[in-house]
């Protein structure tokens, strides 16, 4: 199943990118079992995905060993924690309406405490968005839950709005674990659309990785090549490596603070030390990566 990317590509849970969001939901049923985390949605999601190895990893019949290592565990928690505290922050002030943007197997729709009256848009691609409907058409979402399957590198704010989202209401917005997976001209695109479409007292949070100095990027693609190999000998082949843009982008968070944004980040270095996490092995340059909010 080797990946490479190009315009228009397509994938479901299974595949290529829609595969990631598989995985960040493993690690976040396997964080979930040693708390604080607790995302039950995590463990029935990937179940349904229907890949063997992926779901005795999700219900703890095989041990995370090396193939989740404990920096993508406690990254879970982390990462976990920032977005779900920035929403409750959000619904505390007064915002109602979510856009959780790239929201593959992230269950926040049916898990967060909204207040009454929220609407929780989700974005990701159709077969992605499709799946989790489906998946959980058991359960009763906790906001008003609006799907917009769409790709994110096309016109996805027209979606958006025909899915019945108001650009005069003030929104809160995530990108989570989506930028290295976009062209940095999409990137771009993507910020200016959020920014176009937020109201005043709107709010916005992602991460902000920064630029590669020289020879990173070539570290960071055999760590991830190391990745691909132990998932390879269980018998899951996903390319890591060429899933992601590499190379020079806009940084995401002076790029918000340019559209006028007033954004304040925390490296995933201090969210570890805060949550007393230690961050051992960090090939793949976790540590440097800001996760940002802000306001306009
Ligand atoms: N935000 C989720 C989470 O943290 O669990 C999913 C993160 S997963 C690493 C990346 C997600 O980005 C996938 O769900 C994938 O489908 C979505 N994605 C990446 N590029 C996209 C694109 N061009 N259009 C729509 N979705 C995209």
């Amino acid at each position: 199943m080797t990946s490479t990317r190009h315009d228009g590509d397509t994938w479901d849970p299974t595949s290529s990118v829609g595969a990631t969001a598989t995985l960040a939901a493993v690690a976040r049923a396997i964080a979930s079992r040693e708390g604080p985390v607790d995302d039950p949605f995590a463990e029935p999601l990937v179940k349904a995905v229907g890949i063997d190895l992926l779901t005795r990893l999700a219900t703890g019949e095989m041990a995370p060993g090396d193939l989740v290592g404990r920096s993508a565990i406690d990254g879970a928690k982390v990462r976990t924690k920032f977005y779900d505290d920035f929403f409750r922050n959000a619904a505390n002030a007064g915002i109602r309406q979510i856009v959780i943007l790239a929201s593959g197997l992230d269950s926040r729709a049916y898990r967060l405490p909204w207040p009454s009256g929220t609407v929780v848009y989700e974005v990701d691609q159709p077969q992605v968005a499709e799946f989790k409907t489906r998946t959980l058409a058991a359960y009763v979402p906790t906001a008003e839950r609006r799907v917009a399957a769409v790709d994110l590198r096309d016109d996805w704010a027209a979606a958006l709005r025909e899915t019945g989202f108001d650009p005069g209401q003030p929104t809160a917005w995530s990108a989570e674990g989506l930028l290295g997976y976009l062209p940095p001209e999409a990137q771009d695109r993507l910020l200016d659309t959020v920014t176009e479409l937020s109201a005043d007292g709107s709010r916005v949070a992602t991460e902000s990785r920064p630029n590669p100095r020289p020879g990173d990027d070539e570290t960071t693609k055999k760590s991830l090549d190391r990745i691909s190999e132990r998932w390879r000998a269980h018998g899951f082949d996903l390319d890591h490596a060429r899933l992601r843009y590499f190379g020079e982008r806009n940084e995401a968070a002076p790029y918000l603070t340019g559209l006028g944004w007033e954004i304040h980040g925390t490296s995933v270095r201090e969210l570890f030390a805060a949550c007393g996490l230690p961050l051992a092995d960090d090939d793949l340059r976790m540590g440097g990566v800001h996760y940002v909010s802000g306001t306009r």
